[in-house]
């Protein structure tokens, strides 16, 4: 499976060579004929559920476009999820993490069993949440007290909060949103959760400014946080979705000195499941749940399939701008 010639067939050269293509139109060839970049699946050390993209706010710029509203990908089931862990053993991946990423995580009704079924198979487990009114209600808080109690080295949350001003906050997130993403903070440093706070850089800030910034708000509120440690704050870069990016081609890795290696789909996938289906799919990454041509099948086994960069994503988030964490919260 490493030669790139196995996933090149015959019919697909001579659309290429023939006819001009439009840029991210051809999952083999970019749109000057030359050989699109893959990414193999090198070592699966991280498995990502949608838990769903309902959400209780709606942001803007949210990636996934998340809302009250958005149930394109529905809510998993622990059964859902369980499948998936056994199917983990079965073909002897490396997963050390699980990662939940919704929508908004806590408003699945089956998110405590999930997250169960989780610790006890003994993977680390990171929450991405906004950690307002779902994660907080009562019954909710009082299950995650119990498993932080017995799996307390094992659950990561990380929290969004664009920016460590409140008003700045709030224009993104809705009046107020700061406030309620706070006392989740609060409640979960209180009660010895390991967390992490993800950040914007917004209005031209630089990295050292939004550090600073979120230093002070940290202190106030005596979290539990290294606003230094880029594990515990991390600080996404504002994209500009407008712009032009090029494709990347095969030639791409040498003149920008990266290696497939080094790119999120190397090492992970995503497991959704969309509105109408009887059962999950997966897909390439948490960045693309939509699109069609990122959904590598039923199995797991179906997943290992290696990743065409036939998307801008592929190229703006991941090649050129080296993400490699989930942006959505
Ligand atoms: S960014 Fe997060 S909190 Fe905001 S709408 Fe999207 S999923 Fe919900
Ligand atoms: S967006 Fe990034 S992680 Fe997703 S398929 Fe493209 S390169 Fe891979």
């Amino acid at each position: 499976m490493d030669n790139e010639s196995e996933y090149v067939g015959n019919e697909v050269e001579e659309v290429s060579l023939q006819n001009k293509i439009p840029k991210f139109s051809n999952t083999h060839y970019t749109a000057d004929g030359s050989q699109r970049a893959f990414v193999p699946l090198l070592k699966p050390d991280t498995l990502w559920f949608n838990t769903g993209t309902l959400c209780n706010i709606t942001c803007k710029n949210c990636y996934i476009e998340s809302s009250p509203y958005n149930d394109r990908l529905v809510y998993i089931s622990a059964n859902e999820v369980r499948g998936f862990l056994d199917q983990i053993s079965s073909r002897k991946w490396p997963v050390e993490t699980i990662g939940l990423t919704g929508g908004e995580p806590f408003l699945n009704n089956e998110i405590m069993d999930i997250i169960e079924s989780i610790c006890t198979r003994e993977y680390l487990l990171i929450i991405l949440t906004n950690a307002m009114r779902p994660m907080m209600r009562p019954a909710i808080t009082s299950r995650l007290a119990e498993v932080q109690k017995k799996f307390q080295n094992q659950i990561k949350i990380r929290v969004s909060l664009d920016h460590f001003n409140e008003d700045k906050h709030d224009f993104v997130r809705g009046k107020g949103a700061f406030q309620k993403a706070i006392e989740g903070l609060e409640w979960l440093s209180q009660n010895g959760f390991q967390i992490a706070i993800a950040g914007r850089m917004f209005w031209g800030e630089d990295e050292l400014q939004s550090r600073d910034g979120f230093a002070k708000l940290i202190a106030e509120y005596g979290l539990n946080i290294d606003p230094y440690d880029p594990n515990e704050l991390v600080l996404f870069p504002e994209m500009d979705m407008t712009k032009e990016v090029p494709e990347i081609t095969t030639s791409c890795w040498k003149i920008l000195g990266k290696k497939p290696a080094e790119i999120m789909c190397s090492s992970s996938r995503m497991v959704i499941k969309r509105k109408g289906a009887n059962h999950p799919v997966v897909v390439s990454c948490t960045l693309l749940p939509y699109a069609k041509e990122f959904e590598l099948g039923n199995t797991l086994k179906e997943a290992e399939s290696p990743v065409f960069l036939n998307h801008k994503f592929c190229s703006q988030f991941c090649v050129l701008g080296g993400a490699s964490c989930n942006p959505s919260e």
